[in-house]
């Protein structure tokens, strides 16, 4: 009987040494095992007790097992407990680590030139115009002074579409319609997409133009070349030289070639403007005075001027891009290169 006091006191010490699941198990062995462990034994032994000591045996016994189970399941308990604790903290996140940013989008460098060009001449006092890119016959060449046997006409240059239409060749037709539909004074530009059958490393077949327009009463060659000179100035740079060069259009009389100084050497000279120190920017002229009377103005009463310019070309200068499809192949790292 003294004995299974003893026993109670050290499955007290060793249960209290126990550090992990190892060491768990084999106490849990040592004392409940069905072959070798304590209780299992004692009560194997119970035949070597006095007949008159062995209920009070086996009750005590019966004791000395239910302390260890409960002993075992609490140590138990606090092992589960301290195992998922230890999982928690391996799987742990810090939420205190920066965070990974979602990359930014940005703006082609062709929308960023139009849109530019858009806020120069709005403070000019110009708005937007827009118009079909399928056009008639009518509004892409023969208002413009073109008959069906002018040159310019080309059956190289343009796009044929079913039904005698054609991909318009430049942004003139939105200024025709604008003449048709409203009466002088006129002040607008209007950008957009136009189709001309070239392919090289400066030209696609699809590209981007920009036209200006004004008329009304008194407007003369003066105020064309005021206006493109505050234009190509805030565009470029204050310093940039502008020169009109005298030229042809058939929808202008007269008309000038429009040179800026080179942005690249500033006019000293470079193998981008192949040393002139000069580089053409834009057409430009006074709208003929048969354009206007296609459209119902009448010429005497009113004069007006008109220019066009590439906005690939300006973006390509902008942001030295070297070949124009690289405008329009879509490749990412252009854009993430232009955005800086
Ligand atoms: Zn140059």
């Amino acid at each position: 009987m003294e004995n299974l006091d003893e026993l109670r006191e050290r499955f007290r010490r060793q249960a209290e040494s126990v550090a992990d699941r190892d060491s768990w198990e084999a106490l849990r062995l040592d004392w409940l095992g069905r072959k070798k462990g304590v209780v299992r034994s004692l009560l194997s032994r119970i035949g070597e007790i006095a007949a008159e000591q062995r209920r009070e045996f086996g009750q005590r016994v019966n004791e000395l097992r239910r302390e260890v189970e409960s002993g075992l399941e609490e140590i138990g308990d606090r092992l589960t407990a301290r195992e998922r604790e230890a999982s928690l903290v391996a799987r742990r996140v810090d939420v205190t680590l920066p965070g990974r940013r979602p990359r930014q989008g940005s703006l082609h460098p062709v929308t960023r030139v139009i849109a530019e060009i858009e806020t120069i001449f709005a403070e000019l006092g110009f708005s937007v115009a827009e118009g079909p890119e399928v056009e008639t016959d009518f509004h892409n060449f023969e208002a413009l002074n073109m008959p069906p046997d002018h040159p310019a006409r080309d059956t190289q240059d343009t796009f044929f579409v079913e039904g005698g239409q054609v991909l318009r060749t430049h942004t003139s037709p939105v200024q025709i319609r604008t003449m048709l539909a409203r009466k002088p004074p006129i002040r607008i530009i209007c950008p957009g997409r136009v189709y001309r059958h070239d392919n090289d490393l400066r030209h696609s077949p699809m590209f981007h133009q920009i036209e200006g327009l004004a008329v009304g009463e008194g407007i003369t060659f003066g105020h064309l070349k005021g206006t493109l000179e505050a234009f190509l100035q805030r565009l470029f740079s204050p310093d940039t030289g502008v020169r009109l060069r005298p030229s042809f259009f058939p929808f202008t009389e007269p008309s000038a070639e429009v040179d800026i100084t080179c942005p690249f050497c500033h006019g000293s000279g470079c193998a981008t403007c192949s040393q002139s120190g000069w580089m053409e920017i834009l057409g430009s002229g006074m709208v003929d005075p048969r354009v206007l009377r296609n459209c119902g103005i009448d010429p005497d009463r009113y004069s007006g001027f008109a220019f066009g310019l590439g906005i690939d070309r300006v973006a390509m200068i902008r942001y030295g891009i070297p070949n124009i499809r690289l405008l329009f192949d879509n490749d990412e790292r252009l854009l993430r290169q232009v955005r800086r």
